[in-house]
């Protein structure tokens, strides 16, 4: 099987609690080597591995079992990507980020410093730890940062977890302060078109190994899961069926717009 994006939620917990998170309030639960490996071991091409969270940083057993998956599986692996909130920086994680970088031909590793988790380290006093976290990553990997001077950029949040509670009060107001235009957006698309062997969409799993299309908050995630689309209970083919037959019912994997 190949696919073009593979999305893992590689964790549910996180340092911060920034106002715009659509994945809603933290939970302490990691997604196992178990699961990971049974995701993974039907793959041969891989085009880019996205590493998701809450903060995937806090999983440090699965950023170091990763490599020896890809390599026993011989995964051909473009990018693997993993966006950060820059909170977490220890010796441990520079060897396991080395050790990964080896095993794709692209690594996109990046330390979101959009608005909301600039406002979280202010609030937690940790900006100075934030900027010492970079330059020491900076000595060992490629890094870099993203939207850190976001002076006027016009950003798209999705209407889920906490981002729900933030009012148009809060909205205008980080306009006039800061000059950045937030626009929520309802919903995603179904993103998975399986075309023979080749997955050419997005295609995700949960901390639980439950996949879905598309992204949305832990609370969805758990009301929304079903055994069909579980790696603990059928193959990577066997949900790729279950996902296509549902597909031609019109009935793929539910949604809910949050109210
Ligand atoms: S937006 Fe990211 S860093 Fe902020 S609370 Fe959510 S998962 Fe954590």
């Amino acid at each position: 099987m190949k696919a073009r994006n593979v999305y893992l939620e590689l964790t549910r917990n996180c340092t911060l609690e920034c106002e715009h998170c659509l994945r809603g309030n933290k939970e302490v639960k990691n997604m196992n080597i178990n699961t990971i490996e049974k995701i993974l071991k039907d793959f041969t091409k891989i085009n880019c591995l996205l590493l998701s969270g809450g903060e995937p940083l806090l999983n440090r057993e699965c950023l170091e079992y990763l490599p020896i998956i890809i390599q026993k599986y011989q995964i051909e692996v473009g990018t693997i990507g993993i966006i950060t909130n820059g909170t977490i920086c220890t010796t441990e994680h520079i060897k396991a980020l080395q050790q990964l970088q080896r095993y794709c031909e692209d690594f996109e590793f990046v330390i979101s410093c959009d608005l909301f988790h600039r406002l979280e380290w202010k609030r937690l006093h940790i900006e100075d730890r934030v900027e010492e976290n970079y330059k020491r990553y900076q000595e060992y990997l490629p890094v870099r940062k993203y939207q850190e001077n976001d002076l006027y950029h016009r950003v798209t949040i999705w209407k889920k977890g906490r981002a729900q509670e933030i009012s148009e009060e809060r909205f205008k107001e980080l306009y006039k302060r800061y000059y950045v235009e937030y626009q929520i957006r309802e919903e995603e698309e179904n993103s998975i078109i399986i075309d023979g062997d080749t997955i050419k969409g997005k295609i995700y799993f949960d901390v639980n190994g439950n996949m879905r299309d598309y992204s949305a908050s832990f609370q969805e995630e758990d009301e929304l899961s079903q055994e069909r689309y579980n790696i603990h209970i059928h193959t990577l083919k066997e949900i790729l069926e279950n996902y296509k037959q549902d597909f031609q019912t019109g009935k793929p994997i539910q949604k809910v717009i949050p109210s």
